[in-house]
């Protein structure tokens, strides 16, 4: 055991408050790490959207020790697909298809309740907002790194850096990581008053997809996006006149969204995770080592995996630099693996011909129904995860 891990206690410092740090803090506390979350924003309420939670993350969930209380709040019912923006089904299934298929059921929560679960899962007293923080030495086996805040700097055993798609963590200490690049479409996220008749599903245009989720309390969660080469409207009423005409309560919801609490975004991700998920003793997790195009709803998923999995395989009493290097050549190839389905079904979303799309809608159609034989099989090595347990 080095000098540094010859205290008593260790400590772990989390940047970043968003899905992948708080599961991170949660992990790492569970598995008697003494545990910092620091967080730049002032709350941790995340407004205006809405996430879509997958089997794998549920079983996470299960090891953050949270799974049943969010399987209590919302699971997708009934019917569920993709349509064309005239209402005509092009791939229809049942919600609760994903139970047998990956053997637990997807999970549509506001973002708000998964962050409050997770938030509350803390150890009291370890959660600070309002305070940025830099990594100013990643440390080594034998030196702990170093984290700066407006408060002083925290010396720490492990740091989780969990700062986001823009990580100056990465940018710093990782240089040669890929960096951000557009991912071709800019997306509208919100979540609407009770709309009567909205059934959970996709709709496919050209270059312009939107999807609608109930939530558990009657609103709607729904989002659209629009592919650079359709003309990205300026605002939500530009967005309005584009849908005009697509079916039902497609106008009606994006009639009744309160303009100042839509999100708008332009889709990035990174092209590829560094050639490793860590240095000295600092992880990165979630978006900041991993972000991907949301069209198969796994960011935040793997960010809760990453939490998980760091927890069980980096224990206090590990050599930290060590036991995070085995723990990068365990994560890298999943994530590496999710990131690349992840923008292989985006690009279909992203064409805007006729031709295109409607050989697109074609091969939908013939196939017709949500079947093992089609996302079953393609889906179970991302959906069908277990978290090692230990
Ligand atoms: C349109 C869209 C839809 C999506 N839908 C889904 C979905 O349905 N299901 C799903 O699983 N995923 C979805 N995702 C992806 C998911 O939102 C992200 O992968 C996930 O939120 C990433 O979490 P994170 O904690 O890694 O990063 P973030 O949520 O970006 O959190 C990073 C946090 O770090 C803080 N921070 C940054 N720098 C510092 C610093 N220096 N000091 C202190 N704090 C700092 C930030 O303030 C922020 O709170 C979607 C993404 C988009 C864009």
């Amino acid at each position: 055991m080095t000098p540094a891990e010859a205290r008593t206690t260790r400590t772990a410092v989390v940047i970043g408050g968003g899905i992948g740090g708080l599961a991170s803090g949660v992990a790492l506390a569970r598995h008697g790490w003494d545990v910092t979350v620091v967080e730049r924003a002032t709350s941790l309420d995340p407004v205006g959207a809405g996430i879509v939670v997958a089997p794998n993350a549920v079983r996470s969930l299960d090891s953050l020790g949270v799974g049943d209380a969010t399987r209590h709040l919302a699971a997708l019912q009934g019917e569920l697909g993709i349509r064309r923006p005239d209402g005509r089904w092009l791939l229809r299934g049942r919600a609760d298809g994903t139970a047998s298929l990956f053997g637990d059921r997807t999970l549509m929560l506001h973002r708000a309740q998964l962050v409050g679960l997770l938030a509350d899962a803390l150890p009291a007293g370890s959660l600070r907002l309002a305070t940025s923080a830099d990594v100013v030495d990643p440390g080594t086996t034998s030196r702990p790194a170093r984290v700066r805040t407006p408060d002083g700097d925290l010396d720490a055993d492990l740091v989780v850096a969990a700062d986001g798609i823009g990580s100056a963590t990465r940018t710093r200490w990782m240089p040669s990581a890929p960096a951000p690049v557009s991912g071709g479409s800019t997306a509208w996220r919100f979540v609407a008053p009770p709309v009567p008749g909205v059934v959970g599903s996709e709709i496919w245009g050209r270059g312009i997809i939107a999807g609608v989720m109930p939530l558990a309390d009657g609103r709607v969660y729904a989002y659209v996006s629009v592919a650079a080469g359709v003309g990205v409207p300026r605002d939500l009423d530009e967005l309005r006149a584009l849908l005009a005409d697509w079916h039902d309560p497609i106008p009606a919801l994006l009639a009744s969204v309160d303009d100042a609490t839509a999100l708008r975004h332009e889709l990035r991700h990174l092209p590829a995770p560094p050639a490793s998920l860590t240095t000295g003793r600092v992880a990165l997790v979630g978006d900041a080592a991993h972000a991907m195009l949301p069209n198969l709803g796994q960011g935040g998923c793997q960010a809760l995996e990453d939490g998980v999995v760091l927890g069980v395989r980096v224990r206090p009493d590990d050599d930290i630099a060590a036991a995070l290097q085995r723990w990068s050549a365990e994560r890298r190839p999943r994530v590496g693996q999710v990131m690349r389905m992840s923008a292989r079904v985006a690009v279909p979303t992203l064409w805007t011909s006729r031709a295109a799309t409607s050989a697109r809608d074609a091969g939908m159609r013939a196939v017709g129904r949500w079947t093992e034989a089609l996302g079953g099989r393609a889906l179970r090595p991302v959906m069908a995860w277990r978290p090692p347990t230990g």
